[in-house]
């Protein structure tokens, strides 16, 4: 009697323990799956900005007036004309990079540190970046120094304002890269793996099961729509330039969309490639806990 109350109490204990002891393996597998993931994802940036230098070696301030006749005559010929399109010349209106000024003075490293790697109007005004902003329907650029890549974005411009198929992936571009992919990510993180030969058990536990064993691919497969209407823009864009400009500077907007598309691509890649290290990372650190107990 004595010795099976002694058992069962320490059976109790166990179990307990294993609970906590689990739970801590699942916190430590999970935060460092959304860590990985996070971390890769940002890889992106860096990746991309030798591409971004090389797109804006191609414009020179020599060729700024030409393409400014053009992409007037794209505006005006176009129907842009109509819709309150603004392009932004940073290269004579200072007053963005002011406004910027004035932020990154208010801001803490951190968030410094986010505007330049992230913010696109941000780089525009140093010359590194061009962008087109749907709601405010305005594209910023220095056209100094980016102007080849201006007809891409008059290229987005004409998505938003003549398309509601378009429109609609473009407005997406938020929700399905700060809900949707992190929910995809999350969601494989969270699951742990089936045990060999054990099958997935009804609805939910089938679709968190596909998700966790396609994460990587669920990723990339989201971002496809935005890619999509990156190459739907430089299409646009390139169709204008075409009857716009010299061979020689039509040639020079080809060259710097080659690097825009590369860069998207590198943005898809490095999506579903943080996706599927974090995955794997989350159930490295299972599996390592479950070995150490065995
Ligand atoms: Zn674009």
């Amino acid at each position: 009697m004595m010795s099976m109350n002694v058992n069962s109490l320490s059976s109790v204990y166990s179990i307990k323990e294993e609970k906590k002891k689990d739970s801590f393996t699942q916190a430590k597998a999970v935060g460092a799956g959304l860590l990985a993931s996070q971390t890769v994802g940002m890889a992106a940036m860096p990746i991309n900005m030798p591409l971004m230098g090389r797109m804006a070696k191609i414009s020179s301030a020599s060729d700024a007036d030409a393409y400014r006749t053009a992409l007037k005559a794209m505006i005006d010929g176009s129907a842009l004309k109509n819709t309150g399109l603004t392009l932004i010349d940073l290269s004579k209106d200072k007053s963005v990079a002011k406004e910027f000024d004035r932020i990154l003075k208010n801001s803490n490293a951190f968030q410094k540190f986010m505007i330049k790697l992230t913010n696109p109007i941000y780089q525009a005004t140093k010359g590194e970046n061009a962008a087109y902003a749907p709601i405010l329907n305005n594209v910023f650029v220095d056209i100094e120094k980016m102007g080849a890549s201006v007809f891409h974005e008059l290229g987005h411009a004409l998505n938003y304002n003549t398309s509601k198929f378009w429109k609609t992936l473009q407005l997406s571009r938020m929700p399905v890269q700060s809900l949707l992919i992190p929910a995809l990510i999350l969601t494989a993180i969270l699951k742990k793996p089936k045990k060999d030969g054990e099958q997935p058990q009804g609805f939910l536990d089938k679709t968190t099961t596909f998700i966790k064993n396609n994460v990587g691919k669920l990723s990339g497969l989201a971002m496809l729509p935005l890619f999509a209407e990156e190459i739907k823009a430089t299409l646009n864009g390139q169709k204008y330039a075409k009857k716009l400009l010299s061979p020689d500077l039509y040639k020079k907007v080809t060259k710097s969309n080659i690097y825009g598309a590369i860069t998207y691509g590198v943005v898809l890649a490095i999506t579903a490639f943080g996706a599927w290290v974090g995955n794997k990372i989350a159930d490295k650190i299972r599996e390592k806990a479950e070995t150490k107990q065995a």
